[in-house]
């Protein structure tokens, strides 16, 4: 679809961006062809271009904004903040907002996390938490064989950086870096609607959970950890787990005495309807990784928070060379903190959890028509996190073939009615901001049904 620009000031930057650029996941053979959409401002959950226009943010902008853009007491936490400094160094100095958001964070995590290491991406989030796991064994248990391989789910994306890269399994982004990735054992992910094991819940009790059983306990003396993202494989098209598997994996790593890494940046601060997902089984792990939702989508920022036994086997003498030897520029950045602050301050006051829980039940009711319609196979929710997964074939679940960029060309067809999605290959993916009207959800899923009905139901000459 082409949209001309008309206004004179997206001009010279449609073309600017074309000469200068290099946008993420973009084949920018295609970007060049097309006039770019310039977002220029937001409000709430809308985003307006340089024409004007306005269009539904169903992303969240990708999954990173809370409650809507230009929220007045996030953008008041940033003016505040700027009035005092910007940024200084967190290596060997502190500041308050990172001090404060410190004890925050752990008042609201998983009980048993009690130490806040940040970072400023979901990626290096990760990075942190592996590093972190390889060193604690090596510091606890000097004299034994070295416990330094990681067990990942398939299907897994836990960022871009080649350690999470390494335990990531989505062939399109990984397999071109394979030469650059270390080894991992990986097991089947709990994906009901296509059952690697071919069984079907709950008749099958989670029969998924056996393989990591048998390897933890064949392996466990060569495994520094377990990584799952909690509850939902987001970025592999929104798979939810059955309830009670990740409460499984974490007596299994209890068991058998390797670290349970959480990977919650993309479920954590409310996604799900708690503030942490790993939440809704009563699960504690031993790290535990947060970004997207941390500063409400205004600032880049990460942590990764463990325990206090962990934290522990790092301390001693200097020149035992326990340290923990990572850290970043812009490490603890007082901007991030203080937006970050002012966020959770947001889910005190507006009760903002308890706001998602009553929208998720009005999305679910909202997308039950949707099931009916021919193409669509599977219809995953888990909150504010929605993956619609188109089919070629309902009967036999036929996955339409990449390149026919189904997902693509229904995102598409909700652009030109005024809402932005990014699609995950065939699988639609929906997740609002959590301060989405009940109309807002309403049109919104309005567009997707009718965008999904309009492509897949297009004659096939068209196609
Ligand atoms: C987005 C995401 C990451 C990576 O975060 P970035 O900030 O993009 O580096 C890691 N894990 C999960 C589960 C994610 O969704």
């Amino acid at each position: 679809m082409t949209r001309p620009a008309k206004r004179p000031t997206s001009l010279p930057l449609a073309a600017w961006d074309h000469a200068y650029l290099w946008h993420p996941f973009t084949q920018m053979q295609e970007w060049e062809e097309e006039t770019p959409l310039i977002i220029e401002r937001g409000r709430g959950a809308y985003l307006i271009d340089t024409d004007g226009r306005r269009y539904l943010d169903g992303t969240s902008s990708v999954w990173v904004n809370l409650h809507g853009h230009r929220h007045p007491q996030l953008d008041r936490a940033l003016t505040a903040q700027l009035r005092q400094i910007a940024h200084s160094t967190f290596l060997g100095l502190t500041n308050p907002p990172a001090i404060r958001l410190a004890r925050e964070l752990i008042r609201l995590a998983p009980k048993g996390l009690r130490r806040v290491f940040y970072s400023d991406n979901g990626s290096t989030a990760v990075e942190v938490a592996l590093k972190m796991a390889v060193q604690y064994w090596q510091q606890i248990h000097p004299s034994a064989g070295p416990k330094q391989s990681f067990v990942h789910l398939k299907m897994a994306y836990h960022g871009d950086t080649i350690g999470s890269v390494s335990v990531g399994n989505i062939d399109l982004f990984h397999a071109r870096f394979k030469p650059l990735l270390f080894p991992t054992h990986q097991v089947e992910p709990p994906y009901c609607y296509r059952c690697p094991l071919g069984r079907t819940y709950p008749a099958c009790e989670m029969a998924c959970i056996e393989p990591l059983d048998t390897l933890l306990k064949t392996r466990h003396r060569d495994l520094a950890g377990v990584i799952v993202e909690p509850l939902v494989q987001a970025a592999a098209g929104m798979l939810v787990a059955p309830p009670g598997y990740l409460a499984r994996v974490r007596a299994l790593c209890t068991k058998y005495n390797v670290l349970l890494i959480a990977d919650e940046v993309a479920t954590g601060f409310g996604r799900t309807g708690k503030m942490f997902a790993c939440q809704h089984e009563g699960v504690t792990p031993d790290l535990m990784a947060i970004s997207k939702g941390l500063t409400g989508g205004y600032m880049p920022l990460a942590a990764t928070l463990t325990t206090e036994a962990i934290y522990r086997a790092f301390l001693g003498r200097y020149d035992e060379w326990k340290t923990f030897f990572h850290g970043h520029s812009y490490t603890g950045n007082p901007l991030g903190c203080a937006v970050a602050l002012a966020n959770l301050d947001i889910f005190r006051r507006q009760g903002t959890i308890r706001q998602v829980r009553t929208k998720s039940r009005l999305l679910t009711r909202l997308l039950t028509p949707l099931a009916g319609l021919a193409h669509v196979g599977d219809i995953r929710q888990c909150g504010f996190m929605v993956g619609i997964e188109l089919v070629q074939d309902r009967e036999a679940k036929t996955p339409y073939p990449l390149e026919r960029r189904i997902g693509h060309r229904v995102a598409q067809a909700c652009r030109v009615r005024g809402l932005l999605l990014r699609p995950l290959g065939n699988v639609i993916a929906l997740v609002p901001p959590l301060s989405i009207s009940p109309r807002e959800l309403t049109t919104m899923v309005a567009i997707v049904h009718e965008a999904i009905r309009e492509t897949t139901e297009a004659p096939a000459s068209s196609l």
